[in-house]
């Protein structure tokens, strides 16, 4: 053999996937992306992701879980989890004691929470006090465009729902930081200190009612609120109002290559695991699709991925065909949908690039994720990772491998080890992103198309 064939025959040669598609794939990734972005424009939060995915299942002909309703092959099903996550099954022809194929992402996104008691006003400004939700750097935040996105639940029962500063007419509310003028000590204090939890408070208005009295800025944005919401200030105790960076996602650079958004992860792999349910009928296993909420929070509460809905909703379909859950779960495969970190050549140092995804190389398989010696992931098995290469292959897809940084630079985690606890052989996989948990995140339309094809080929591995 010559030196080109023995290296064409016993190593990697990895490629950008752009230099792949053929033109009939690049128009199809066109096509996806422009859903996607529609998705993201109209889901900010995970009770509006699956509100959307309540109504798209609905157009699909998907129905309502009901307690020991049956499961036969081709129905689908859809368990609206009170509105914050929710799981979706297409049943197979194979009954489920020989197991389900699973995508599971999370469609909740680091954000700033409302304190219950937020209204306030000093110095004649108003403002919301805050409470962070998720990973996030603190500095980041000031001076970006916010939405208030939520629910206001009031003692009545009765539920208005929220958004202001996703129209363009709307107003945007904003955190202030200190003029660099006057920073010269906050410029010292390291970068968490810069802007600290207790001062991401969001600026409502300057305006006062007419009339004698203190607060009368407090009291004006109040009474508009009580105009427009009809609510009072004691509605905020039973309330989830978030805010979010305002605005759509776009295309970013000259080439339009990547896309920009508040909370592609995880929406970019909950959308993927959507259109590729949709476009499934018929499976032979059944094939399940899970947008989880508070992941970004340890996957807690009766919306995460720890909560037994999940045992809930699977327990009756398998009740329906007979099958223990736990057969059910021995036999299925799970791929965890998350995002991963794409290598930024502005910061290589976190990364050892050999092991990392990249941007453009295709939905970025993760074999373990964690912390300090793997800790706390469910480290796929051989096994499962030669499953995931020859069922990407088999379908075509364009993947890569993808760790999370450096060995002991950091780490993190995902549903993976909720799922694989359950005791169901979970590998994590995803779209790479830059600037994850940045008010704005980066990712390819390339890694975001893949990423959907991957979930598709799971459904029907
Ligand atoms: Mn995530
Ligand atoms: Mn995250």
């Amino acid at each position: 053999m010559t030196t080109d064939e023995l290296r064409e025959t016993l190593l990697r040669s990895p490629k950008n996937g752009l230099q792949l598609l053929n033109d009939q794939q690049r128009t199809e990734m066109e096509s996806y992306c422009k859903d996607y972005r529609a998705f993201m424009d109209a889901c900010k939060t995970e009770r509006e992701a699956t509100a959307w995915a309540v109504r798209e299942a609905q157009k699909h002909g998907y129905k309502p879980f009901t307690p020991g309703m049956a499961a036969k092959p081709g129905d689908k099903i859809y368990y609206d989890n009170r509105g914050k996550s929710i799981a979706l099954a297409v049943i197979g022809t194979k009954p489920l004691s020989e197991g389900a194929n699973i995508c599971a992402a999370h469609v909740d996104s680091p954000r700033m929470d409302l304190k219950p008691n937020p209204l306030y006003e000093d110095s004649e400004i108003a403002y919301f006090k805050t409470h962070y939700y998720g990973g996030i750097k603190k500095y980041q935040w000031p001076t970006v465009p916010l939405a208030l996105h939520g629910v206001v639940c009031r003692k009545d029962g009765t539920t208005v729902t929220i958004t202001i500063g996703e129209d363009p007419q709307d107003p945007v509310l904003m955190v202030s930081d200190l003029l660099i003028h006057l920073a010269a000590d906050q410029m010292q204090k390291p970068l968490a200190k810069g802007i600290e939890g207790e001062q991401l408070n969001v600026i409502l208005g300057t305006q006062p009612v007419e009339g004698e009295g203190s607060d009368l800025v407090k009291l004006n944005i109040m009474r508009l609120l009580n105009e427009k919401y009809g609510i009072v200030e004691a509605d905020f105790q039973s309330a989830e109002l978030v805010l979010v960076p305002a605005g759509p996602c776009r295309e970013v650079g000259l080439d339009r290559s990547l896309l920009s958004a508040y909370g592609h992860d995880d929406r970019v792999c909950a959308y993927a695991e959507l259109h590729a349910l949709f476009a499934i009928e018929n499976p032979e296993k059944t094939a399940v699709c899970i947008l989880a909420d508070k992941e970004e929070i340890g996957s807690v509460g009766v919306s995460g991925m720890q909560s037994h809905y999940f045992e809930h909703f699977m327990g009756t379909l398998c009740a329906a065909q007979g099958v223990s859950l736990e057969d059910c779960f021995a036999q299925s495969f799970c791929l965890s949908a998350d995002v991963s970190n794409a290598f930024d050549p502005n910061f290589p140092e976190v990364s050892d690039k050999r092991n990392n995804a990249s941007v453009n190389y295709g939905v970025s398989i993760c074999k373990y994720t964690g912390s300090r010696g793997k800790g706390g992931c469910s480290d796929a098995s051989a096994e499962a990772m030669s499953h995931i290469r020859k069922t990407l292959d088999g379908a075509g897809v364009i993947w890569q491998m993808a760790t999370l940084g450096k060995v002991d630079q950091g780490g993190g985690g995902t549903v993976a080890a909720f799922m694989a606890n359950r005791n169901i052989v979970t590998v994590d996989a995803g779209v790479p992103v830059l600037s994850m948990h940045a008010p704005l995140e980066l990712v390819s339309k390339l890694d975001c198309y893949e990423t959907m094809l991957a979930c598709k080929a799971i459904y029907l591995a």
